[in-house]
């Protein structure tokens, strides 16, 4: 089945996240298109209420397409871990608590793993662009690896220092950045919607 084509010249990016919108904007840089965030608008941030990365970022998406009457990107993201059922999953960025401490959510992987010896884990985003008649194209990527400890490394954020991608060494804490985000999960998925839908 094809994937409908983005034509419009104004895309809505449903983040309060800067960075998230910082990342957006690098990746659509050539097609010319203005790229406006959730918080610009004055949108508020919607609950998270789905049960999967898709239907969260599709609810993100969808009501602020609805809001603005203008097509919206949205993703969502985190860490599922084999041996915890997938878990801390669509709630990653909770299990850091009120103040995102994410030592905490990090020493909480490696309790709840109690010794367990399968390590397996992947990094999930779900990236999802809604226009305003309702339509959605979604799309999911991931990067493979294993989760370590102790945490290593200062780049990056959240589960960084304890995530090694399959066929490396380092965490994603100590690799240069930009491998990151050419290996990582939002690229995959940035990738397979760029080809689908912002081909031409
Ligand atoms: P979201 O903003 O609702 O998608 O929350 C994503 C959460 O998942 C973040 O707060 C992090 O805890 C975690 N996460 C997602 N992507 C990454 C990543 O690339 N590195 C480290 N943690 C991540």
């Amino acid at each position: 089945m094809t994937s409908r084509q983005f034509d419009g010249n104004t895309l809505l990016v449903a983040s309060h996240n800067e960075g998230k919108v910082k990342e957006i904007k690098d990746l659509l840089e050539n097609l010319r298109i203005q790229v406006v965030s959730a918080r610009n608008l004055g949108l508020a941030e919607p609950e998270e209420t789905g049960a999967t990365f898709r239907e969260n970022a599709e609810l993100k998406a969808g009501l602020a397409s609805q809001a603005t009457n203008i097509p919206a990107l949205a993703d969502d993201s985190g860490l599922a871990i084999e041996a915890l059922g997938g878990e801390p999953g669509i709630f990653s960025a909770r299990w850091g608590g009120e103040s995102r401490d994410f030592n905490l959510a990090m020493e909480k992987v490696e309790k709840r793993l109690a010794g367990n010896k399968n390590r397996s884990a992947a990094f999930v985003c779900a990236l999802s662009l809604s226009w305003p008649d309702g339509h959605f194209e979604t799309f999911e990527g991931r990067v493979n690896g294993s989760v370590c400890w102790p945490p290593r490394g200062e780049r990056g954020f959240g589960y960084d220092p304890i995530f090694i991608a399959s066929g490396m060494d380092l965490t994603f804490g100590e690799i240069n950045p930009a491998l990151k985000h050419s290996i990582s999960h939002r690229a995959d998925a940035f990738r397979q919607l760029s080809e689908a839908c912002f081909a031409s």
